[in-house]
């Protein structure tokens, strides 16, 4: 089996409030895949090194990757939070959700802390799964807000079908994007 399928295995796919859900837990349960799921990431990212400064994660899934890459890579660390879960809070994006576990339309949103990204800083921005990418979308905006800007998407999955990339290419066309593993 190759690496890729050997991770991808480990990720059951279990009815969820309604939708097809990745369930991440089961990665998480695997540490030789959880392993070589970080090292494939460190080895995306190390040649990049010397072109970021702070690597971005968001709420909550994308905690459990952010910092360990952020410890392999030494590399500052910072939080994209839900909107009342964090003080210091200087900006805030709102946007839709498309796609929710209810199967509701609604919105959310996401805040970054004062300090996380300074004007010129270059970040990465990491999560489990993009699905309409309208978290990442709304991470994308808050790094540019604050004067930064964004060196690559990256994400362990992503639901092509959702069209996440391409919402973000629409908005952000500048932003390249990495993917682990794509799923039609
Ligand atoms: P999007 O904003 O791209 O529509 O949804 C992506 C966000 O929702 C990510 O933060 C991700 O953690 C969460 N998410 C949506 N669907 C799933 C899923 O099937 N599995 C996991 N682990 N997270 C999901």
């Amino acid at each position: 089996m190759d690496q890729k399928k050997q991770v991808a295995a480990c990720i059951p796919i279990v009815p969820f409030k309604g939708v097809a859900f990745y369930d991440i837990g089961g990665l998480l349960a695997n540490p030789t895949e959880f392993a070589l799921c970080m090292d494939l990431l460190v080895e995306l990212l190390t040649p990049l090194c010397d072109k970021f400064s702070a690597i971005g994660c968001f709420d909550a899934r994308g905690f459990l990757f952010g910092p360990l890459l952020g410890y392999r890579l030494n590399k500052k660390v910072f939080m994209l939070r839900k909107e009342g879960k964090m003080p210091r809070v200087i900006d805030t994006v709102t946007y839709g959700k498309e796609y929710t576990g209810d199967n509701k339309h609604g919105l959310d949103s996401l805040s970054i802390q004062e300090g996380s990204v300074n004007a010129g800083d270059s970040v990465i921005l990491i999560d489990d799964l993009m699905a309409t990418g309208g978290t990442m979308n709304a991470g994308v905006e808050l790094i540019k807000r604050a004067g930064g800007s964004v060196l690559m998407c990256v994400c362990l999955i992503e639901l092509g079908a959702l069209n996440g990339r391409q919402a973000i290419t629409m908005n952000h066309p500048d932003t390249p994007f990495f993917t682990l593993l794509s799923e039609d």
